[in-house]
């Protein structure tokens, strides 16, 4: 590990100015850098600690809106009452994450800035080809084991997933990332992340030095009536081999699919949203032939690098069994 300058913020000012530095980065629970610094893969000159800033821990349930601070903790969300009863889905992509100890110690925050879990970049002592971590150097997973790679949103130089649960939650129903800098800003969730395309070392919008304080999502009755569901290698402490977040509102007559929400994750370099399944849904009648033909829509335009061919027939029944 390289040696790093340590620094504790008092106030959100100073940690973004500090933050703006060369080599920093931002430290909330620890628990994606510090294994990432051990690894070598992250060799910050500076880390900036943001764990003792007050205010940004706060969770908000109103009539119109949730408000999330970016240093809540994972647990914490995922337990809060009125999360589970407006947002069941929030809820429950943060309880499938990872493990207890983990949830406790990690926000919001750092969940959504976590890396990829691509065995190719996380080794840079066996595999110096690798585009993330090294521009230019080609791409290790392409000709090798590639079974936990993307099917949606690649491009020819990376085919790396988006690993988090939490984020597909939050593209399915509009959130949007308060980011503060010299000024504060708002980016939608889905605008947030970015795809490989020719620049995979590029994965989000924050410029540097600009620190996630929050996360709002509005409320609707799609998102009450939502579920996130994951299926894993094993049924717990696991990443995603396929994921999704659904949320369903019905017309008067029970049956008449007035809102629908759906993004998936496990699949894809980003969180991914479905809006072409959710218009192929919206307005028709909620039975089997309906959700079948939508259901085939949801791996449009998917690509497999060979050992992860599977996802493309396990993506549409994330959120549709069959
Ligand atoms: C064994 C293991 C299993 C896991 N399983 C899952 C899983 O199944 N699903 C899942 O979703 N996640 C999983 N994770 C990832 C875990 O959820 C993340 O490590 C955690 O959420 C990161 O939060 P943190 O506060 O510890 O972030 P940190 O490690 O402190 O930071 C992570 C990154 O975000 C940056 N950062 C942190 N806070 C901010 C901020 N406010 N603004 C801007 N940048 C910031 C940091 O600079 C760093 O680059 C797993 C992790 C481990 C180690
Ligand atoms: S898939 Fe992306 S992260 Fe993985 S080795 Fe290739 S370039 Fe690196």
């Amino acid at each position: 590990m390289r040696t790093f300058e340590y620094l504790r913020a008092e106030d959100a000012a100073t940690a973004v100015v500090e933050a703006a530095k060369p080599e920093t980065r931002f430290l909330a629970g620890g628990t994606t850098l510090l294994d990432l610094m051990k690894l070598n893969v992250e060799r910050p000159a500076r880390v900036v600690d943001i764990t003792r800033l007050s205010g940004l821990d706060t969770i908000e349930v109103s009539a119109d809106v949730i408000r999330i601070g970016a240093l809540a903790k994972m647990s914490k969300v995922a337990d809060h009452a009125d999360i589970k009863e407006a947002a069941p889905a929030l809820s429950e992509s943060l309880w499938r994450a990872a493990s207890a100890q983990l949830r406790n110690m990690a926000s919001v925050g750092g969940n959504l800035m976590q890396r990829t879990r691509c065995t190719y970049f996380r080794d840079p002592g066996a595999y110096s080809n690798c585009n993330k971590r090294n521009p230019g150097s080609g791409c290790a997973a392409l000709d090798g084991v590639n079974r936990n790679h993307a099917v949606l949103g690649t491009s020819g130089v990376c085919i790396a997933i988006y690993p988090g649960d939490f984020a597909v939650s939050l593209v399915a129903f509009d959130a949007t990332v308060i980011v503060r800098g010299a000024s504060e800003r708002k980016i939608p969730v889905d605008e947030f992340f970015l795809l490989p395309g020719d620049t995979p070392h590029l994965e989000h919008q924050l410029s540097a030095g600009e620190m996630i304080v929050g996360i709002e999502i509005p409320r609707s009755a799609a998102l009450e009536r939502s579920h996130y569901l994951k299926v894993c290698d094993r049924e717990s402490y696991e990443f995603a081999a396929a994921s999704a977040a659904v949320g369903i509102e019905l017309e008067a007559d029970g049956k008449t699919i007035r809102d629908v929400r759906i993004a998936v994750g496990g699949l894809a370099t980003k969180p991914w949203r479905l809006r072409v399944v959710e218009n192929l849904l919206k307005g028709k009648t909620l039975d089997e032939a309906t959700l079948r033909t939508a259901a085939a829509a949801t791996v449009d335009g998917a690509k497999s690098s060979g050992h992860n061919a599977f996802k493309i027939e396990l993506a549409p029944k994330s959120w549709h069994a069959p």
